[in-house]
């Protein structure tokens, strides 16, 4: 046995670099399985190892756990880009910077491959975005554990689209129609929520998919940031329909026990968290609404002006957490700072801010909020999200009612779970998916911002909103308990350990036994 263990189950964790939303999920749950006595590395770039350092450092030096970083430059020179742009919270919208990122990033695959080579970890926890770690893994005898960024529902949902293709059935894009063979069968779509590429074939996202998909069955399990109360049935159908070996070890942002660890998380606050906090400590008890995109949202001007006059008509206090990454050089930022969009479209309505603040109806976040610390406040009484899943399971864990308002990827599925499963959130009414990278128009008008932001702040649900918060707080308490000493979640995280260290001790049996074959061949009777 590698004495450099000590004994331990040796885990690299290979986070995808361009997304938060990739990002923190990985880096929370290598910080689990550290806690729980694994040798943990992250691989990353030194930048991304910069972002996450502090916390790191505290649980090696504060907890004593066994984690660190293993970092590579990023050549981003060779691809014609400049040092660090890989941090940018914009890389992702920009087609042109992306390409290259991604270019960068596969001449990262050889020394990783070294490295895996040289360590030979018990396993590699590898984001969906490294499908070439399978082969990998499969020639050196590792196990590929496939890092999913999403819950078993919206995974659910996708395999059904896949398998029985329920849109190709229908006449025109808003026709509703059910997804066939899940635990629930009144998830119902129209072709219009739908990502585009379960439209197209062969091409672009499609191929991608495909190719992950293809990675997925070579792996040897699956890591979830889930936990088993929160959708059984699809934990068991993940399982026993789509034959995957599961792990379902979250919500793992609860393991960020202190104030500053739930304020630092990947990108640097441009709020500071006492400030909010103490606007937060003005607010009654559920007044407040809270309104995120997460960290890659691409929204027209004009929607910006929709969702402000919404807030404003509705009367309830709000944070509005109001990025406009699709402008990203300095011009555009004079722009946005005067409340004009690219085109000089107005993006605020006259004097919104201003009075906003004044009469500490709003506070306007201009690009990242110290997005745990006001879930958890008992003043916030609502989540307008995009559904992504990290938000959407912060969500779920503080307890909160949701207004979702999906845009891409597979939200448009985990706004289906909060509402149509969970029942703890209601639609804002969005109905059409967009891609980060389409022109992005408006959808939704400021009377559904209003009339959400009404039933569910404003008293305008009256006892349904009750039943929901209590519904919500009860999913909270499961959450907890699952991550807690003997709560599912724990006891995945130690199963897999477990497993791997046995994998562990039945390897160095058989290589001893190996070597003892060798060696009876050679001596002579
Ligand atoms: N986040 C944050 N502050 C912000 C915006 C986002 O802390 O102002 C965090 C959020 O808590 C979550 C992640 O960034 O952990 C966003 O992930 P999600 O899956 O919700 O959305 P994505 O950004 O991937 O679309």
């Amino acid at each position: 046995m590698d004495s450099s263990k000590d004994g331990k189950a040796e885990m690299l964790f290979l986070p995808w670099i361009l997304a938060r939303g990739h990002m923190i999920p990985v880096i929370d749950t290598a910080r689990v399985f550290a806690a729980h006595g694994a040798k943990v590395t992250i691989i990353t770039t030194p930048g991304y190892a910069q972002l996450f350092q502090k916390s790191i450092e505290r649980d090696q030096s504060l907890l004593g756990h066994d984690i660190s970083f293993h970092t590579f430059k990023l050549p981003t020179a060779e691809v014609g880009l400049p040092e660090g742009c890989e941090n940018l919270l914009s890389t992702a919208l920009d087609r042109d910077m992306s390409e290259k990122l991604f270019a960068a990033i596969s001449k990262l695959e050889k020394p990783i491959e070294q490295l895996l080579r040289e360590r030979r970890p018990d396993c590699l926890v590898s984001d969906m975005f490294y499908p070439w770690t399978a082969d990998v893994c499969a020639q050196l005898g590792i196990p590929r554990i496939l890092f999913h960024v999403t819950g078993l529902f919206p995974l659910c949902c996708e395999e059904s689209v896949r398998r029985y293709a329920p849109h190709e059935k229908v006449n025109y894009d808003t026709e509703t129609f059910a997804l066939p063979g899940l635990p629930d069968d009144n998830i119902k779509f129209s072709k219009l929520k739908l990502p585009y590429w379960f439209k197209t074939k062969g091409t672009g996202w499609r191929q991608l998919l495909d190719i992950f998909l293809e990675a997925e069955l070579k792996s040897y399990g699956i890591i979830i940031n889930s936990f088993y109360d929160l959708e059984p049935t699809y934990a068991e159908h993940y399982k026993n329909e789509m034959g995957r070996k599961l792990w379902l070890v979250g919500p793992v942002y609860l393991f960020n026990k202190a104030a500053e660890e739930k304020a630092d998380r990947g990108e640097k606050n441009s709020i500071d968290g006492g400030t909010v906090l103490s606007w937060l400590d003005t607010k009654k008890p559920n007044s407040v609404i809270y309104v995120s995109f997460g960290s890659q949202v691409r929204m027209a001007p004009k929607q910006f002006l929709e969702i402000a006059h919404g807030l404003e008509a509705s009367g309830c206090p709000f944070i509005w957490v109001a990025r406009d990454l699709s402008k990203s050089n300095e011009e555009d930022k004079e722009k946005r700072e005067g409340g004009e969009g690219e085109n000089g479209d107005k993006m605020l309505p006259d004097g919104f801010e201003e009075r906003m603040t004044k009469s500490g109806h709003g506070l306007i976040v201009r690009s990242w909020a110290p997005q745990l610390l006001i879930l958890e406040h008992v003043a916030v009484g609502g989540f307008m999200t995009h559904c992504g899943w990290n938000s959407t399971i912060e969500g779920i864990g503080a307890g909160i009612p949701m207004i979702t308002w999906p845009l891409a990827a597979e939200q448009f599925f985990i706004e289906s779970l909060v509402t149509d499963v969970l029942k703890t959130g209601i639609r804002v009414e969005n109905e059409e998916w967009v891609s980060l990278h389409w022109e992005p128009k408006v959808t939704v008008t400021r009377e559904k911002v209003e009339k959400a932001v009404k039933w569910l702040i404003g008293g305008d649900g009256g006892d349904q909103v009750v039943e929901m918060r209590r519904r919500a707080r009860e999913m909270a308490e499961k959450a907890k308990k699952a991550m807690d000493y003997g709560g599912s979640s724990d006891a995945a995280v130690i199963a897999l350990i477990n497993e791997l260290k046995s994998r562990q001790s039945n390897r160095t049996r058989s290589e001893s036994a190996v070597s003892v074959c060798n060696l009876s061949s050679v001596i002579p009777d």
